[in-house]
């Protein structure tokens, strides 16, 4: 892992600079690259324009490792008006939730509970819930959540990360359950033990559970910008990709007549996600400079 990919992920945890830069109209600017805007109704009038361009859309409310019950509940209450706001506009009722947004923190029980709500109404909409998959000391917790969840509802689909070393034994741990399952490379910060750093290591691993997954039964929706990679696995699954990154391509794939889905983020709550984002690329640190000085 770079330095600068390090360091920006370690300021992702930085609650001075959290505080300041999403209440500055430089900050704002910049992390208009990755969202059309902080309002629910930006991402549905987003997802509209996509649809034009036969690209589904998945929406997530940026938030995570909430520490009080309430704001738990009211991430919850959040995503059901974002479910309705979806419908109302003839969009896929699909939402991302991450877990400790819900209060995996604070109480698996009740998050798992919040999951399951959420997943009845989806399912009455004929929608659908991810789990998104956060840091590697909340994969168990994650899973567990998950099996609770799914052996409910089966509309409920989980994140996996190809960079996790333990990531094949996962699979094999929730093939029975016919799992639905978004596969990622992993956005976090994970020490060397546990996950593979270099680009061609996580790369060949993606590869490797992607047709785990596939050769298992399982439903699998490819989420990677590394169009070389998806040309590679040529598998006949979903693809997703992010709101902002390789616009060009999600179009001319889907032109093309793959599945594309684009996950579509909105919130005031964004500063950890930016960094994040910031470091998969770190050329968009010259972007974000660009923007937050108005050029
Ligand atoms: C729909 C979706 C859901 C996700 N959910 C999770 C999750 O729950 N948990 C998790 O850990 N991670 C999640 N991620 C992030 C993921 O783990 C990767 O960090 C991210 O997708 C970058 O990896 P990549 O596969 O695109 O490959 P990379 O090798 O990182 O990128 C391939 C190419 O895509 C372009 N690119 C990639 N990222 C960016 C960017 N931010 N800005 C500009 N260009 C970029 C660049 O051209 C790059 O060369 C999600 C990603 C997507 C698309």
């Amino acid at each position: 892992m770079s330095v600068l990919r390090s360091t920006l992920l370690g300021l992702s945890r930085n609650h001075w600079l959290g505080k300041r830069l999403p209440n500055s109209a430089a900050g704002r600017r910049a992390a208009r690259k990755f969202m059309p805007g902080e309002r629910l109704e930006d991402a549905i009038e987003a997802g509209k324009r996509l649809q034009k361009d036969h690209i589904a859309v998945v929406l997530t409310e940026l938030g995570e490792d909430i520490t009080d019950a309430a704001d738990a509940q009211r991430a919850a209450q959040s995503y059901e008006l974002a479910l309705d706001a979806l419908a109302e506009a003839g969009l896929d009722t699909h939402v991302s939730v991450k877990p400790t947004h819900l209060g995996l923190h604070l109480d698996p029980g009740d998050t798992a509970e919040r999951i399951s709500a959420l997943a009845e109404k989806a399912a009455s909409l004929n929608g659908m819930v991810f789990v998104d998959m956060e840091g590697s000391n909340l994969v168990d917790r994650t899973l567990e959540l998950y099996e609770t969840v799914k052996r409910r509802h089966p509309n409920v689909g989980l994140c996996l990360q190809a960079y996790l070393k333990r990531t094949p034994a996962d699979v094999e741990r929730l093939l029975p359950l016919q799992p639905r399952i978004r596969l990622v490379k992993g956005t976090y910060r994970e020490h060397a033990e546990i996950a593979f750093q270099s680009r061609r290591d996580v790369s060949d691993a993606y590869e490797r559970v992607a047709r785990q997954l596939v050769a298992g039964g399982a439903d699998v929706r490819l989420a990677s910008q590394d169009v070389d990679l998806l040309r590679r696995l040529d598998l006949d699954c979903e693809i997703q990709m992010m709101y902002g990154v390789r616009a060009a391509d999600q179009r001319r794939l889907a032109a093309g007549g793959k599945r594309v889905r684009v996950l579509i983020s909105y919130g005031s709550e964004w500063f950890a996600w930016y960094m994040r984002r910031l470091a998969e690329r770190p050329a968009n640190l010259w972007f974000a400079i660009r923007a937050a000085v108005g050029s």
